[in-house]
């Protein structure tokens, strides 16, 4: 793993170097075509990946404009600011191994920091199959129809994540964080399902587990995408070494875009892109051209989906950007009118085996809110309008929960499955395609560069998004 100071180093040369370029014909751009541009290079989409890629090349001395869909900055990073206890609706969590985003927020002059463990009320209570109980309680439970060690392995912490974690292989076979490519890894690249049977998990386990994936089934996951999500994480020192911004984890993309000299076109939804021996033509939903010498394209890849590409993708490529999947997650918060774990004596956030997933206490000096997390694929919810979330969510917790009714009440949803800039929450990997498609979808087309978190090879998650970029702006500063 490259240290900051050697990646900050190697940043620094390319930058000299593209500088003497940037101005003139540098970046394959011809010097009449370059007059005629908006920008050297244009990005789309103000996400981290995004904006990354922007300030990235802006330091080296190329000048960048970012066209985002959306009013704002930091796309699935989003502080809810105006609501009480001011929730985080997305990225939240920075790893110990955050390289790039540390290195960041040095830069941006540093933030109050708080540890997760310090904000989140563990252990959990349980729902399971409608009979509550503190998770403590789930190893001798009468409903626990695990075998051997499965029995306790959720432990009183995490649950299922533990449970999770036990079967997770150990060693890693994954010697590098970006080893899940290498082609000797495809043996793993099966249903993560037929991994767990054949490391001896019983059914009642696949069920428990199945409950906490992406998918909501255990056979429709990569176990190689698992395996690299294991890899990652122990990386990254587990939960111990998560810490988050006190003052919302919004301040990072807000700050990143305060660097950047030139203003961000908001409300500009670009929808086809026409590359040539010139230059790159970015248009826009309201009609607008853009022109360039290239263009970097860091959004989702559902919204990648809806871009025209012209020239098309490579077939590859292009059915790698059609099928690779996001998973679903609808977030419900909740304020909390009185402590309703004073009356029936559990531990306040609560885990199920019901579609409704799991549920965050958190608590800072920021105030206190309820985080209902669902990713259930047949959830109800994703297709509901919110204030029906609300209402549903609500009656919900109380079933779970009795406790609750009179003391707590719904304040905010953010359905990230029906966002119109994300529409899902994260990437995924179906078994088989990593072997099919590799890290394809990160391959640049022409003058069309791609980034965003699903086209990081070592990284996952804000980390990941911010390799991306640098990773995207790299590569058009290595064409000097
Ligand atoms: C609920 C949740 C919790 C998470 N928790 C964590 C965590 O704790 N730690 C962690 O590291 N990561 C976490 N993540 C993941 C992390 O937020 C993402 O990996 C990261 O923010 C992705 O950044 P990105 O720039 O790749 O994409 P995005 O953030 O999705 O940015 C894409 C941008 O492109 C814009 N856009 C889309 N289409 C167009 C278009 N056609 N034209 C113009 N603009 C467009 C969007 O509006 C958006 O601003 C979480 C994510 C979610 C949803």
């Amino acid at each position: 793993m490259t240290s900051t100071r050697t990646r900050r180093r190697v940043l620094k040369q390319i930058a000299a170097t593209a500088g003497v370029i940037a101005a003139g014909s540098g970046l394959g751009i011809p010097v009449r075509a370059a007059s005629r541009r908006d920008a050297d290079v244009i990005v789309v989409g103000a996400g981290l990946a995004g904006l990354n890629t922007a300030l990235t090349l802006q330091d080296a001395g190329v000048s960048v404009l970012v066209l985002e869909g959306s009013n704002r900055v930091g796309g699935r990073v989003m502080t809810l600011d105006d609501v009480p206890g001011r929730p985080e609706a997305g990225g939240t969590e920075f790893g110990a191994g955050y390289a790039r985003c540390l290195s960041m927020l040095d830069r941006l002059g540093g933030f109050p920091m708080q540890k997760w463990l310090d904000t989140v009320e563990l252990p959990f209570a349980l729902n399971f199959d409608g009979t509550l109980m503190p998770m403590s309680a789930w190893p001798e439970s009468p409903l626990n129809k695990m075998v051997g060690n499965e029995r306790s392995a959720g432990g009183p912490l995490m649950g299922p994540f533990g449970l999770t974690m036990m079967y997770a292989p150990r060693p890693s076979p994954l010697n590098g964080l970006d080893s899940w490519l290498l082609p000797e890894m495809a043996s793993y690249d099966v249903s993560y399902g037929d991994y767990l049977k054949s490391k001896g998990a019983s059914e009642a386990a696949l069920r428990f587990i199945s409950n906490d994936m992406p998918t909501g089934d255990v056979n429709t996951l990569s176990a190689l995408w698992q395996h690299r999500l294991f890899r990652f994480q122990e990386f990254m020192g587990g939960i111990d070494g998560l810490n988050r911004i006190a003052t919302g984890a919004s301040r990072f993309p807000e700050g990143i875009a305060k660097l950047l000299k030139r203003e961000i076109a908001f409300n500009t939804q670009v929808t086809a892109i026409r590359a040539d021996k010139d230059g790159v033509e970015v248009r826009t939903r309201s009609g607008r051209t853009y022109r360039a010498g290239r263009v970097t394209v860091a959004v989702p890849l559902p919204l990648l989906r809806e871009i025209a590409l012209e020239p098309a993708l490579p077939a590859l490529q292009a059915a790698a950007v059609r099928e690779i999947p996001y998973d679903n997650m609808v977030n419900v918060f909740f304020g909390v009118k009185e402590p309703y774990w004073k009356v029936d004596g559990l531990p306040s956030s609560l885990w199920t085996n019901q579609p409704m997933g799991r549920m965050f206490h958190f608590r800072s000096e920021q105030g206190e809110y309820l985080w209902m997390n669902v990713r259930h694929p047949q959830s109800p919810w994703i297709k509901m309008k919110d204030a029906d979330v609300m209402q549903d969510a609500t009656r919900t917790l109380h079933r779970m929960r009795p406790s609750t009714v009179g003391r707590i009440e719904a304040i905010a949803v953010v359905n990230w499955s029906a966002h119109p800039w994300t529409r899902g929450h994260n990437v995924y990997r179906l078994p088989g395609q990593i072997a099919r498609f590799g890290n394809v979808v990160a391959e640049p087309h022409g003058r069309v560069h791609f980034a965003g978190d699903h086209t990081a090879a070592t990284m996952m998650g804000m980390e990941g998004a911010m390799e991306s970029g640098e990773r995207a702006a790299v590569e058009i500063l290595q064409l000097a």
